[in-house]
């Protein structure tokens, strides 16, 4: 798509540019021009031209004479000596004293040069950036304040089309109809429909819904208006609600066309009685709601935007009339990932052993945009290599790059630390591989990585889970348990490596009674509300300091149960325990298949 963006340079830098010019032209310019057109002469030919009474004008300067001949059509210059007389010798000869010699001299070229050619300049640039830019953005004038920066990505044949997006099923059937009202709005109008003005894409970062907006525009073949919602807010009060007016502007002058707003958060925020509150941001929301109600259905302009925190929206905003139809853009789903793996994998060279089902399995919870970076990452480890085909463990390698970060090279563990790290992941996987319901694991490594992981183990699913049973949660709590487990059962010592499961096991457990009504001591009752669904889902507690108190203990019941749990699979486990560490010790990697293979020896 061609980008074009406007340019928004305030009258004030056109007039600092002409005064430059102007300058320029004065100072450097035109004294250089003249001077190259003066003849340089001896003082002997000076002296005697002043005998001959051959001198018609002269100006003595402290460092040259400047001087011209009788009939001032030719300029001369000569360097100065101490000569008492001259003055008197040049008066008595007839010469005319002047001060402006030069300018006497060329009037003409002179005003020339230092005005008419700068002008001249000036308005040729000037032209030339408006034709440029104005043209093509719609028309406008460059010189004022307040402009709406809209990128607009005229429509050309490299378009975003929608099956360049992949998976999103449900979102892309939702917005085929936007792209038919578009091309044929006549047939909404007869039946007396009338398409949504605003619709709302949300989802967690990196789902496609800027993708998304793109393909409506590609698919419709209309210009498209891309802006984000903090472009709106500037330091002076007012602007941002000038630039709303003025995109809107633009946008019905192009009708039909989509206008795309990315991350409205940041203007859209609900408005609250605090005092002291952000008064530009709730002046650019309140005109954007204005302009909202101000078209008419049916002008052919639909405002499409994108948000990752939809709860925090004014409601104002998202009332029917203005953003009333909703599209949820979720995580893709295992068949939704593996055709976002095809889709970015179309321009690689891939080698004949790639399984992508396997590799969408792996990375279970992905977004497209981390999928897109893993295809990326495994074609420049084939470069790094010196490979032409992309490989199997390439994209293996790049899935755990971009989960855990590059391999630390020259980290250098201790080898009782190792030992440690080794007990450590294979009491993580014992336990998960004992319990009948967990994941199988499909590789576990301590190799420490950048992200400060010192190993890790990796399970994958077979296939999507939507649902997870009581049992599971708390198997998965005994798996995250099973690395201190296996450290205490094994080494009679405990390490920091555990502070991450911790958390996690702390995270699930909590859950359980608060949010999925799993204990039954407090029934199905809501003790947490979850604040961003789509950003890491942070929750915050609404209950009594009794009842907190009390689920609190209850988290470490839960957590303990399973914590002895996990030591007694081990215990019970002793001999694998110690023939997988040690392996896994020697090996530093190992795959699901020769850990299973040991387990079932
Ligand atoms: P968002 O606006 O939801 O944060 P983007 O639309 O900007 O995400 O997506 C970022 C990148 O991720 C895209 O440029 C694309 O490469 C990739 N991507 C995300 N979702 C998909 C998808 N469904 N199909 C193909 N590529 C995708």
């Amino acid at each position: 798509m061609d980008e074009v963006q406007r340019s928004r340079k305030p009258l004030i830098f056109y007039y600092g540019i002409f005064m430059l010019i102007l300058m320029l032209f004065n100072f450097i310019v035109l004294p250089w021009i003249l001077q190259r057109q003066i003849r340089e002469v001896d003082y002997g030919t000076f002296m005697s031209m002043t005998e001959n009474s051959q001198i018609g004008q002269v100006q003595v300067q402290h460092n040259q004479i400047i001087f011209t001949n009788k009939e001032n059509t030719v300029l001369y210059k000569t360097g100065i000596m101490n000569d008492p007389g001259l003055v008197d010798r040049l008066y008595s000869s007839g010469a005319e004293f002047t001060s402006e010699i030069i300018e006497q001299m060329s009037p003409f070229l002179s005003i020339l040069l230092s005005w008419v050619l700068p002008i001249i300049i000036i308005i040729g640039v000037g032209q030339y950036m408006a034709k440029k830019f104005m043209n093509k953005a719609g028309g406008g004038n460059a010189l004022t304040f307040g402009k709406s920066n809209a990128k607009i990505y005229v429509q050309s044949l490299e378009g975003i089309k929608f099956s360049d997006v992949a998976g999103a099923d449900e979102a892309k059937e939702s917005l085929t109809e936007i792209v038919d009202y578009l091309h044929n709005p006549e047939k909404y109008k007869e039946i007396g429909a009338s398409m949504p003005k605003g619709v709302l894409l949300v989802g967690p970062p990196g789902t496609g819904k800027t993708m998304l907006a793109k393909a409506v525009a590609g698919e419709s073949n209309v210009p498209f208006f891309s802006i984000a919602g903090s472009e709106f807010v500037e330091m002076f009060v007012g602007m941002g609600a000038s630039k709303v007016r003025d995109l809107f502007k633009q946008a019905k002058e192009k009708a039909p066309c989509i206008v795309f707003i990315d991350e409205i958060d940041a203007i859209g925020k609900k408005r609250d009685g605090n005092f002291g509150g952000n008064d530009e941001r709730e002046q650019t929301l309140n005109q954007l709601l204005t302009e909202m109600d101000g078209f008419e259905e049916n002008t052919g302009v639909v405002i499409l935007a994108a948000t990752n925190r939809p709860e925090s929206l004014d409601p104002a905003l998202t009332r029917p009339g203005r953003f009333d139809r909703r599209v949820p853009v979720d995580l893709p789903d295992l068949k939704g990932r593996e055709e976002i793996l095809k889709v970015h994998a179309k321009k690689t060279k891939l080698a004949e052993d790639v399984d992508f089902n396997k590799i969408a399995r792996m990375a279970s919870g992905a977004s497209g945009a981390e999928l897109a970076n893993i295809i990326n990452e495994a074609a420049l480890r084939a470069v790094r290599d010196n490979r032409y085909l992309v490989t199997q463990a390439d994209l293996e390698e790049s899935i755990e790059v971009v989960i855990a970060g590059y391999q630390k090279k020259n980290a250098i563990l201790s080898d009782e630390e190792k030992w440690a790290v080794a007990y450590h992941e294979i009491g993580h996987a014992l336990v998960a591989a004992k319990q009948s319901n967990s994941a199988p694991v499909q590789k576990i490594t301590i190799i420490p990585r950048t992200s400060g992981a010192l190993g890790y183990t990796m399970q994958v699913d077979e296939g999507d889970r939507y649902l997870m049973s009581k049992e599971e949660i708390e198997n998965r709590i005994a798996t995250f348990t099973g690395g201190r487990a296996a450290e205490e059962v094994a080494l009679g010592s405990m390490t920091t490596g555990a502070s991450n499961d911790i958390e996690q096991a702390t995270k699930l457990a909590r859950a359980m009674i608060t949010r999925f009504g799993m204990s039954e001591e407090f029934g199905m009752v809501a003790m947490e509300t979850v604040n961003n669904q789509y950003l890491g889902g942070d929750t915050s507690l609404a209950c009594s300091a009794e009842t907190q108190a009390k689920i609190d203990k209850a988290v470490v019941a839960i957590i303990n149960k399973q914590h002895e749990k996990a030591r007694k699979i081990l215990m019970d486990n002793r001999g694998k325990l110690d023939e997988l560490a040690k392996h896994l010790y020697e090996k530093e990697t190992i795959t699901g298949t020769e850990f299973m293979e040991i387990v079932n020896a």
